[in-house]
């Protein structure tokens, strides 16, 4: 890529490439692969990177919402889609789109029925979400069988998987907790399995569960993170290459005087001759605000320069005193040589928030290096 002359997210299938070979190195042969795609590509490019997972044999999407859903069949992606929040008001585009929706309530699974029923749908594919401790969506244990005698009366759908969700799988300190989950997860599938008479497809790891827990890869594994370079963990992280890199460019140079502020509020002032590069990236963006006063930083020729003042929507001023830089240099924001996830912890914050918070009015580019 030439340098960038405005803000990008750049985009490199050839990272994912890596991170999806070292993500399926972890895995038994058989075991099935769902990549999760949910909030465009965790912030990055829903349709370039489900293609280029088509391309690498994937064996399921999923996505968080309805939309996003649509969104991929829009762009002619014909692998199956589990929607992992879907709502009633949605029922309508999931059968239309051939989406697959996760059934997580009593209610949900009656709806969903009457509507199949309605439609005169055949063995409709559905995923049951079962909670086994993270309490956020999810049928419990003690609901398997209304579950079982509402499936025996009809024939609109058939369950195809039976999933949980990991609380803290990248958290080995509450290892105990997790193995606790797998444990009422296997327990809820068998009793599933033997009340509707059929085995569904099992699946309850998420990146961290695959690296850290290979007893809870059952039949498919879901991962979202880890495709898009961060493993929750130093060690994982060395394998794995961030897949994006959000740049962007010196608009101006100003040299400020000791006692004159920089931004908004006077945010900065300075304590001697300083320069101030103002970059065309703000909060509206996706930098958050508290970034401001020198908590985050881009990297400028090699170097760190933090930002000075507060955050704008639209612009972020960052300190190049130290920096051999001019107008029209490039800023990294974070990429694989400035990772996303020590930004994030600057602010306490993780690489999945930064990531996915990159606005739609970031242009986004696709390509291989
Ligand atoms: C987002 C999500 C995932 C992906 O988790 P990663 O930690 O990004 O791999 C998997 N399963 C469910 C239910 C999710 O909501």
């Amino acid at each position: 890529m030439p340098k960038a002359t405005e803000t990008l997210l750049e985009i490199n299938l050839n990272a994912l490439d890596n991170n999806y070979q070292y993500i399926t190195s972890k895995l038994k042969k058989e075991t099935k692969v769902l990549a999760v795609v949910k909030a465009y590509g965790y912030g990055s490019d829903s349709v370039a990177v489900a293609r280029e997972l088509v391309d690498l044999g994937i064996d399921y999407f999923a996505v968080a919402y309805t939309g996003e859903g649509e969104t991929l069949r829009n762009a002619s992606i014909e692998t199956p889609i589990l929607v992992l929040h879907p709502l009633p008001v949605n029922f309508d585009a999931i059968v239309d789109r051939c989406l697959e929706p996760s059934i997580y309530s009593r209610k949900m699974l009656e709806e969903f029925i009457t509507y199949t029923e309605k439609k005169q749908q055949n063995n409709y594919p559905i995923h049951l979400k079962f909670n086994t401790g993270l309490n956020r969506l999810g049928f419990d244990e003690s609901d398997i069988s209304f579950i079982a005698e509402t499936l025996s009366k009809t024939k609109s759908v058939k369950v195809k998987s039976a999933f949980s969700h990991l609380a803290a799988s990248e958290d080995l300190k509450l290892k105990e907790f997790t193995l606790g989950q797998i444990k009422a997860f296997r327990k809820i599938s068998e009793e599933l399995s033997a009340k509707i008479g059929y085995k569904p497809l099992l699946h309850c790891a998420n990146t961290s569960g695959i690296i850290n827990y290979p007893e809870a890869h059952f039949d498919m594994v879901r991962t979202g993170i880890g495709l898009y370079g961060f493993g929750n963990d130093p060690e994982v992280n060395k394998h794995l290459k961030p897949i994006s890199t959000l740049k962007t460019v010196i608009s101006q140079i100003h040299t400020i005087q000791k006692d004159e502020s920089v931004g908004y509020n006077r945010g900065f002032i300075a304590e001697k001759t300083t320069l101030s590069a103002t970059l065309p990236i703000g909060h509206a963006d996706g930098i958050p605000r508290s970034y401001g006063k020198g908590k985050g930083w881009v990297t400028i020729n090699g170097k760190k320069a933090h930002i000075l003042g507060n955050v704008c929507m639209d612009m972020i001023m960052v300190d190049v005193t130290e920096i051999n830089c001019e107008e029209g240099d490039e800023a990294i924001v974070f990429g694989p040589a400035a990772m996303a996830d020590e930004l994030a912890a600057a602010i306490n914050s993780i690489s999945y928030e930064l990531i996915t918070a990159i606005s739609q009015r970031v242009k986004r580019v696709v390509c291989r290096k």
